[in-house]
């Protein structure tokens, strides 16, 4: 069965019905079963469950610390290209944004620059970000800009445009580990409305692309829905769906969900479902509670304290110091368009500070690597 079959069974109405009729004695079952249920899920994501939610990040902290010890792992964003045809309205990016700073590609020399500066800082794990431009960034450049940042780092990942299973495999092929892929909204009708442009203008073909990279050989999966566009509890009921689907369809990949919450966006759009602080921790609690063994990534889109307040909260995984336009730590620092604003500019010295204040272990090293006899490294 496909994920859009799975999801097919899965209508709005159908889970809007359970959050409706969930009791507080449904949201006090969920959180103590063993294994939860969508039902459960449902219970949870509930407005009764906002009552709940100290049992819940009980619950999240035993869990998270069970499978992830306590410890953050530590990840920084290269934008490599600001280029897109694509026109998704929330974007800084999008070609008709009204934007008028500067686009380009980072040649190979500005790719081991950034690299060089963020490997200096001590990262291990970086994320390589381009627009949607298959003319100006293609997938051969990609896949070098891959093997140059495999130069600097053991773990290098992606979020690019949504590629073929063999394009997938052609990254892998020069050192790809991981790939995030958000589908920014599961519902088709609202999907359609913010996406007027380009190739991610075809749900089902992006809906698709992260199980195609796992079947390429990536083996971290980063999934999320971009959250303020849609009601938050229905695209986060799905986004769980979707994370539990792939930990089985893709199982020889690790799995992890991003929160990514609308908070600025170009001068056209305007956030039709805000989604306040007390939202977030709920859904974060409550999709941790459905997948216990799945990562979770926090960017700094999010203000630093609210961050370091959900660090005990599930987070395994926390981007520091970062940059959303290219060139953005060595070569065209404050030059080019960037994507978004971001909320937390502490320096990752300060993020490392504030995560040992809180009792967990910063780390730079990604052991899986360092224990796969099978890495390319
Ligand atoms: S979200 Fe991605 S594809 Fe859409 S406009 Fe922004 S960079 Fe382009």
């Amino acid at each position: 069965m496909s994920f859009l079959e799975e999801l097919g069974a899965w209508p709005r109405a159908r889970i809007e019905a359970l959050i409706e009729r969930a009791r507080p004695e449904d949201v006090a079952a969920a959180i103590a079963r063993e294994q939860r249920t969508p039902e459960d899920l449902c219970a949870m994501l509930s407005p009764h469950a906002q009552a709940c939610l100290e049992p819940m990040a009980a619950e999240a902290r035993r869990l998270t610390r069970w499978h992830f010890g306590r410890t953050i792992g530590m990840y920084a964003p290269i934008y490599i290209s600001n280029v897109c045809g694509a026109d998704c309205v929330y974007c800084g990016y999008a070609v008709r944004s009204g934007n008028r700073e500067r686009r380009l590609n980072l040649s190979a020399a500005e790719i081991r620059a950034e690299c060089a500066a963020l490997a200096a800082e001590g990262y291990q794990n970086v994320l390589l970000l381009t627009g949607e431009a298959r003319r100006a960034a293609p997938v051969s450049y990609i896949a070098e800009a891959v093997a140059i940042a495999r130069e600097f780092f053991p773990s290098v990942s992606v979020e690019v445009y949504s590629l073929d299973e063999d394009e997938y495999r052609l990254l892998c092929q020069r050192g790809l580990e991981g790939v995030t892929l958000y589908m920014e909204t599961y519902d088709p009708t609202v999907y359609q409305a913010v996406h007027l442009k380009g190739q991610k203008t075809d749900y089902r073909y992006r809906l698709d692309a992260i199980e195609r990279a796992g079947r390429a050989g990536a083996r971290r999966l980063s999934i999320g829905a971009l959250l303020g566009l849609t009601d938050w509890r229905i695209d986060g009921f799905w986004t769980a769906l979707h994370g539990r689907y792939l930990q089985r369809a893709c199982w020889q990949s690790a799995v992890s969900v991003s929160f990514p919450r609308l908070l600025h966006t170009p001068a056209r759009f305007s956030i039709p479902h805000l989604v306040t602080d007390a939202e977030l921790v709920q859904l974060m609690l409550a999709v941790r509670l459905f997948l216990p063994e799945a990562g979770f990534n926090l960017s700094t889109r999010e203000r630093a304290e609210f961050r370091d307040h959900l660090i005990p909260l599930g987070v395994t995984m926390m981007s520091a110091g970062s940059s959303t336009r290219p060139g953005g730590y060595a070569t065209h620092v404050d030059e080019t368009l960037e994507q978004f604003a971001i909320e937390d500019r502490r320096p990752p010295a300060k993020v490392v500070e504030a995560i040992r204040a809180q009792g967990y272990e910063p780390v730079w090293k990604d052991f899986d690597y360092a224990f796969d006899e099978t890495s390319s490294r």
